[in-house]
């Protein structure tokens, strides 16, 4: 893989860079991490700002809406906008990053064409209802089941750990569609329109105090059989591509952040004076090349995706396995630098550290990625 940059590229990084002093200025202040529905908006409102400046799905295919750029430009686009402080993804987090990028590849011309552009213009959320609460790591367990009715399933179960389900207008949601096949091949991918009659949410408070997820109970809800993904009972396949989008592309951005969280942590170590301990410069040494090489696989990553035909491999397991346990050791680097002054950090810091414990769970824990590097990439042989 070729690393430099074509003079193309480093136009299309110029551009980007002044679209971006001249936008963000003009962005409102931004919501407390409680105000869910103020969050929705300031997200949604910066996604229609990418949309309308033609940055919107970047490296989404030209025929799903996208721009049909390059992997390369993508990561230019993850790198200038962090850098520039520019807002994450955040609500639009499932809609961009996975059951956009499952629609695209599986989904027919009618659903790419009514679910994608809503995404892309920054019009809907969506989210995803996976989990339950005796089915995640062990996902094919699934119970929430869901039988035909005409032209509709009507879907009965719960669903547990479901982020953005308070402000969601659509749920990617797996149903088990044959309770008598084996566990794997009885389950379909739907979007379910979370304002369906039937469906209940029921916030959840985390550690760090916001309800950023919730339980959602499904009670008779109907969705028209031509809102499934892919074939009925073949949703666990579906679901491996949309797994492969999470674990894969998803946290790539969300490096730069870390790496200029590191950078203005080495920056207060220096002035605060906890510089001059060397354990703590190798600490901080240490995880500057760990996100220098992570930064590095994301590109092999992606650019290797894009020769597959888009969708990635089981190496996004090697990153996300690795950047969620770097992201705990920096908070817990930063914590060392700024001592009790961590305290006087605000609410939004003390998030962040609280919020860097769920990353080596959430999306499939760091023991399901040990399993899936063991099998799919080493080859070795199932544990049970
Ligand atoms: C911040 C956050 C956001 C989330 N958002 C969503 C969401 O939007 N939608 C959604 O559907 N889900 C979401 N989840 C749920 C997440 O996907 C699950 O928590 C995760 O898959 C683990 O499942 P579990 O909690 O049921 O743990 P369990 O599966 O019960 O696992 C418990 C422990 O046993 C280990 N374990 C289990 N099986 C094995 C095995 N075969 N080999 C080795 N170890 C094993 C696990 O690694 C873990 O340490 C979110 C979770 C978090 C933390």
């Amino acid at each position: 893989m070729d690393l430099t940059h074509t003079p193309e590229e480093e136009e299309f990084r110029a551009r980007l860079r002044e679209w971006l002093a001249k936008m963000l200025p003009s962005l409102p202040a931004k919501p407390s991490p409680d105000d869910w529905p103020g969050r929705r908006a300031y997200d949604l409102g910066w996604q229609r700002m990418l949309h309308d400046a033609g940055y919107a799905g970047l490296h989404w295919p030209v025929d799903a809406g996208g721009q049909g750029a390059t992997p390369t430009q993508h990561l230019i686009f993850l790198e200038e906008t962090e850098k520039a402080g520019a807002p994450y993804v955040g609500a639009n987090f499932v809609g961009l990053l996975h059951a956009g990028p499952t629609i695209a590849a599986e989904g027919t011309p009618e659903q790419r064409a009514r679910w994608l552009p809503p995404v892309l213009r920054g019009e809907e959320v969506w989210c995803q209802g996976f989990s339950e609460p005796d089915a995640g790591s062990d996902l094919a367990a699934l119970r929430t089941r869901a039988w035909r009715d005409g032209d509709d399933y009507v879907v009965s179960g719960s669903k547990i750990w479901t982020s953005h389900a308070e402000v969601a207008d659509w749920c990617e949601l797996l149903v088990r569609t044959d309770a008598t096949a084996p566990k794997h091949r009885g389950i379909s991918w739907l979007a379910m329109p979370m304002d369906a009659p039937g469906v209940t949410v029921r916030p959840l408070r985390t550690l760090a105090g916001s309800a950023e997820f919730a339980e959602v109970f499904l009670d008779e809800v109907r969705v028209p059989v031509a809102n499934r993904v892919g074939a009925e009972n073949d949703g666990w396949r579906v679901t491996m591509v949309t797994l492969s989008f999470e674990r894969g592309t998803a946290f790539v951005g969300e490096v730069v952040a870390c790496r200029r969280v590191l950078g203005e942590l080495a920056r207060t170590a220096r002035k605060n004076g906890r510089w001059d301990d060397p354990a703590l410069r190798r600490r901080l040494g240490t995880l500057n090349a760990e996100f220098r090489t992570l930064w590095r696989l994301t590109q092999w990553n992606v650019s290797e995706s894009e020769r597959t035909g888009g969708v990635p491999g089981a190496g996004g397991s090697v990153f996300k396995l690795r950047y969620s346990h770097a992201r705990q050791e920096l908070y817990d680097a930063a914590a060392e630098v700024l001592g009790p002054d961590a305290l006087d950090q605000g609410r939004e810091w003390t998030l962040d550290r609280l919020s860097s414990l769920s990353y080596t769970i959430a999306a499939g824990t760091s023991q399901i990625q040990h399993n899936i590097v063991a099998e799919r990439i080493l080859g070795l042989p199932k544990g049970r």
